[in-house]
């Protein structure tokens, strides 16, 4: 059943990919969905090993169990839980089904699953809504996110409105019913991450926005960040997510079990309605309906544009994303700038001197409040102390010479914090958080000249396969390796005879029960998704996807013009453009725009607010029209046969242009032998003489 599962990818927060890029997988519910999770072992699948299983016992006895504070809090202030357990799309498919997850709640322990995940896989188990105190609501377990309402004078302020409009509707209608009608009175976005923006219209009808009745309220610099943060490389993000969030695992012991700030991702409707009244100060102070809100802006944290907010006359602190119930990434795996970790840290601090001292609770987008001044100090100075410390230790071990290939190996938390359930690291790993401390600062060269210029792992391989003696002994002492539960050992020199031979499956199949065995063994998700991932990904390939016809035309229309030209810059294949020069102006009447695009050396840039006078082409469309091509809906030259472009001068070079611009698959290969081939290596093979034709023709 698992082989015929579509890989399901979060069209909600990254339908804007699919639309500017022609990608072409599903959107669903994510990964296979029945209650009997045995159902979905791998026919390849292998069962934890000894020294997996003693692992797991080993952290049984080390992690603080006995503190079960965090499971009182969870459950704290339960109201009520609807009485269905699947949220569907309008579209069809089911967007969300917590009831996945249910095998989680039977009491079993799962020497599968590293017992300090399968706790926070239970612990965000949370479904239904709850009561922070009076006056101040949440439904959790509704999406990746929590949605909050605060109570004001006459209705409902709502902060973070989930991922999608189905799933935020479904909130706000469960809140209605269980504790009277109110209408929304205004929204508040914490940061511009789509799990806190994308379901706006389910809770708030845009003409209340456009009139004025309903303030949306954002950080400073949200827009920008919440269009323009994964696009230049959504198709390898896209592609990546596979594996961080695990979108093709199946839900059971030995796939799916958490995504450490919530179960998952709803796939659902994603929309936007720009922010009416952004906080632009540090800290800014706002009345609404009556509610009392200090914002606190945190750029630079856990997204570019983030804000906290204190509630005086509630003494609640919202914390945003910047404290939940794990440790954060400080470098998210399916790919993103490197992020800030001690200024987040020292955002945290601001916070602990602003508002902890008299908070009596802190509630945030993910996880589950924390009640009493002790217990919320307790928590956010363990977050500000693991921050502080992962990029002070980080640095002080890189100052005397660990390198980023080292690090992770090196660095680990203070025996405190270790000991501290809001400091253990789920989301961003120890080690690959570590390794970003120091891609931060110092890149990804670790000085060593040999990686400076390395081999491809491709180009390499094959000599060290030849130099240990062929396939032959690799594979018995790979396998040797993996009998005495030697895994990064074997993996070694497995991962190189994979490279050098990829249609050798007793290779990848052997890579792949290593590499599950590591996945069973981590404590993040992430890393344990990642390596699950590519361990189907071995054994089977790559699943055919389906087409998910979803559109979303807020996002597409956030996005300014220029970034969809800067986009077409990186669709271009500069291969194709060698010898082609040209000068297009591009003309939007209906925003006023003008762009001058230059093709020259192969290459397509742009310039805002200018004309060229000597352009080869002048092309006139309004931007509402534009946007139809730019979300795929309409063709371009659909646009010209229509009338609604309009060009002027030399055809042709719109003709060229269109040869040369590529559609990116999300398809692409990334264990050897598993897929489509990137097509990039041909284009530059290592053995090639610097002066040898490179062009491909
Ligand atoms: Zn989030």
């Amino acid at each position: 059943m698992w082989k015929r599962s579509f890989y399901v990818i979060w069209a909600g927060i990254f339908a804007v990919f699919w639309l500017i890029t022609g990608t072409a997988y599903a959107a669903g519910g994510g990964g296979v969905i029945t209650t009997d999770p045995t159902q979905h072992f791998h026919p390849k699948g292998k069962m934890p090993s000894e020294f997996t299983a003693e692992l797991q016992n080993k952290w049984r006895q080390f992690l603080p169990f006995d503190d079960k504070r965090d499971f009182e809090e969870h459950q704290k202030g339960f109201i009520a839980a609807p009485d269905y357990k699947q949220i569907m799309a309008e579209a069809g498919h089911v967007a969300w089904d917590i009831g996945s997850y249910e095998w989680l709640l039977d009491g079993k322990d799962f020497d599968s699953i590293h017992p300090s995940l399968q706790r926070q896989a239970i612990l965000n188990m949370n479904y239904g809504l709850y009561e922070v105190i009076p006056g101040i609501y949440q439904v959790r377990g509704f999406d990746l996110a929590n949605i909050s309402f605060i109570k004001g004078k006459t209705g409902w302020i709502v902060f973070d409105p989930l991922t999608c409009k189905e799933t935020a509707a479904a909130a706000l209608k469960l809140i209605n019913e269980k504790l009277g009608d109110r209408p929304v009175v205004a929204v508040v976005y914490s940061h511009s991450h789509a799990d806190h923006f994308g379901g706006v219209r389910g809770v708030v009808d845009i003409k209340d926005v456009n009139s004025g009745k309903v303030p949306v309220i954002a950080p400073i610099g949200f827009m920008e960040s919440a269009v323009s943060e994964n696009i230049y490389a959504g198709n390898a993000m896209n592609r990546r997510m596979f594996y961080q969030y695990g979108v093709l695992l199946p839900r059971s012991p030995f796939g799916h079990v958490d995504q450490s700030i919530g179960k998952n991702t709803a796939a659902g409707n994603t929309g936007l309605i720009p922010p009416t009244r952004v906080i632009e100060k540090d800290i800014e102070e706002l009345t609404v309906d009556g509610v009392r809100m200090v914002f606190q802006n945190t750029p630079g944290t856990e997204a570019p544009a983030e804000m906290n907010t204190y509630f005086p006359d509630f003494k609640a602190f919202w914390a945003a994303e910047n404290i939940v119930g794990t440790i954060h990434n400080i470098y998210t795996l399916r790919g993103a700038l490197v992020r800030d970790a001690l200024e987040w840290s020292k955002q945290i601090n601001k916070a602990i001197y602003l508002f902890g001292q008299e908070a009596e609770v802190m509630f945030a987008s993910h996880s589950w409040p924390r009640w009493g001044n002790e217990r919320v100090l307790e928590v956010m100075r363990a977050q500000r102390d693991t921050y502080a410390n992962l990029n002070n230790g980080v640095l002080h071990l890189a100052n005397q010479g660990a390198t980023i290939n080292q690090i992770h190996n090196v660095y680990d938390v203070p025996k405190s914090l270790q000991q501290q359930w809001a400091a253990r690291s789920y989301h961003g790993s120890v080690e690959h958080n570590s390794r970003a401390v120091i891609n931060r600062y110092l890149g990804y060269w670790d000085a060593n000249p040999t990686t400076l210029i390395p081999l491809s792992p491709e180009d390499s391989a094959p000599l060290y396969v030849e130099m240990m003696g062929g396939a032959k002994p690799i594979l018995a002492k790979g396998k040797a390796l993996y009998d005495q539960g030697k895994y990064r050992l074997a993996q070694e020199i497995l991962n190189k005879l994979v490279y050098a031979e990829p249609q050798n499956q007793e290779a990848k199949d052997l890579l792949a029960d290593v590499f599950e065995q590591i996945g069973y063994q981590k404590e993040s998700p992430s890393v344990r998704n990642s390596f699950l991932a590519a361990a189907l990904e071995l054994r089977s390939g790559i699943p055919e996807g389906d087409t998910p016809k979803t559109s979303g035309p807020d996002m597409i229309q956030a996005m300014t013009t220029e970034l969809w030209l800067d986009f077409l810059g990186i669709r271009l294949d500069s291969r194709k453009a060698e010898g082609h020069d040209f000068k297009i102006n591009l003309v939007t009447p209906d925003n006023d725009e003008k762009f001058v695009v230059e093709l020259s050396n192969a290459t397509l840039t742009n310039i805002e607010g200018f004309q060229a006078k000597d352009a080869d082409l002048t092309v006139t469309i309004n931007r509402s029209d534009l946007e139809k091509t730019m979300m795929g809906a309409v063709d371009f030259d659909e646009q010209i046969k229509s009338g609604k472009a309009k060009l002027k001068g030399n055809r042709e070079v719109y003709e060229q242009l269109k040869t040369m611009l590529v559609h990116f698959d999300l398809g692409f290969e990334i264990m050897p032998g598993t897929g489509a081939k990137d097509l990039t290596r041909e284009q530059k093979p290592f053995e090639q003489e610097p002066f040898a034709d490179t062009s491909g023709g």
